[in-house]
């Protein structure tokens, strides 16, 4: 725990302690334990993520996404509506650098991932892959465009095909996308890949049956990065994971990150997750982005009330803001309200908040904000 602890000392990096008794009945594994004198609350530091630089040219670039889904009805089945599930979503990736997709469930975010991948059809914008225009019906641009970005699902029981050996699952993507050309010559990457992930070689020959929760995850993200990635698209991949395993797959994830430089667009509903991992965030609600920025700016000094609302409900154990309570359900992204889609939860609604939906401004520090009262 020494690289998150406020009180550590040198000793706490070189030797684990002991469990010492507290009390009649309890212990505590710490160098240190007891409150520090003169400090009435101790902080769980986030572990300072490393300073990344900028690069010139955005490895991805999403322009104006939408993804509508149609609404049938009838005998003839006539579309009678959509679903806008991401309705004109704009975001840039850098390489090596993490940005986190915030927002609750069913705003779009895992949609936006599935659209990257090609996994749901665009129905309208652009996504550009270093500056070139990937089109969506160009098959072999899309079958390039999976050998630079892979897929990590959250749920690591349902993604891993339960009758093929660990090894046959690491090999399936490289001979697919021709990084491997036969399974003997793919064999050392294999066992190398599963090293990376902190797990041992005889695992090639198990099923993932036999693993626990953090392992299969261990898995999915060796066989995501088999085929040498620049970007994963990481869908909730800690939410199905007990709390202390959660902590090592981040842990993974971001030694993953400074070893290989591969950049990271990370879906979660998680603030605590974006904190540690991302040095971007954008929060969406029904299909839009209502705030994006650097983490730092926008988990201190939310501009929009949808991200202030979010950020007051994370439980702190020194407080933290007050919560600001929203009313009523997230409406249906088949008819959102109109004006400002959050205007009938919002509790700083105005007039002309009914009335037009407001455009994306920058503001300081990077800050892009979709509010009408934002300045
Ligand atoms: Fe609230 Fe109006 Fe801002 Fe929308 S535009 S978030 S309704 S204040």
């Amino acid at each position: 725990f020494a690289a998150r602890c406020e009180r550590r000392q040198p000793v706490c990096e070189t030797e684990a302690p002991g469990l010492m008794p507290v009390g009649d009945e309890g212990g505590v594994r710490c160098h240190f334990p007891g409150p520090r004198p003169g400090s009435a609350a101790v902080e769980i530091l986030p572990v300072p993520l490393p300073a990344l630089p900028v690069a010139a040219r955005p490895l991805l670039e999403i322009e104006a996404l939408k993804v509508h889904f149609p609404i049938r009805k009838g005998f003839l089945q006539r579309v009678c509506g959509h679903v806008r599930a991401v309705d004109g979503v704009s975001l840039e990736l850098s390489p090596g650098r993490t940005l986190a997709l915030v927002g609750e469930s069913g705003c779009g975010k895992t949609t936006v991932a599935k659209a990257l991948m090609q996994l749901l059809p665009r129905s309208g914008g652009e996504v550009r892959w270093q500056g070139t225009l990937i089109e969506a019906k160009d098959k072999r641009q899309i079958q390039a465009l999976r050998r630079k970005m892979q897929m990590v699902f959250q749920d690591p029981f349902a993604s891993l095909n339960p009758r093929m050996r660990v090894g046959d699952i690491l090999l399936e993507g490289m001979l697919a996308l021709g990084v491997a050309a036969s399974a003997e010559a793919g064999r050392p990457a294999c066992v190398a890949l599963l090293e990376q992930v902190g797990m041992k070689a005889e695992a090639l020959e198990r099923y993932p049956h036999e693993f626990s929760g953090g392992q299969r995850q261990r898995i999915a993200i060796a066989r995501a990065l088999a085929v040498a990635p620049q970007l994963l698209l990481c869908d909730e991949p800690t939410s199905a994971l007990d709390v202390s395993v959660q902590a090592q797959i981040l842990n993974l994830l971001r030694d993953l990150q400074a070893e290989l430089k591969v950049a990271y667009l990370f879906i979660t509903h998680n603030f605590a997750v974006v904190e540690y991992l991302a040095q971007e965030v954008a929060v969406m609600y029904l299909g839009r982005v209502v705030e994006q920025g650097p983490v730092e700016q926008v988990l201190t000094a939310p501009a929009h009330p949808y991200t202030e609302a979010l950020l007051s409900a994370v439980p702190r154990i020194s407080g933290g803001r007050p919560i600001l309570r929203l009313q009523g359900e997230t409406p249906s992204p088949a008819h959102p309200p109109e004006g400002c889609h959050f205007h009938p939860r919002c509790p700083k609604a105005l007039e002309q908040c009914r009335n037009a939906y407001p455009p994306l401004r920058p503001l300081p520090g990077g800050v892009q904000v979709a509010c009408h009262l934002a300045c």
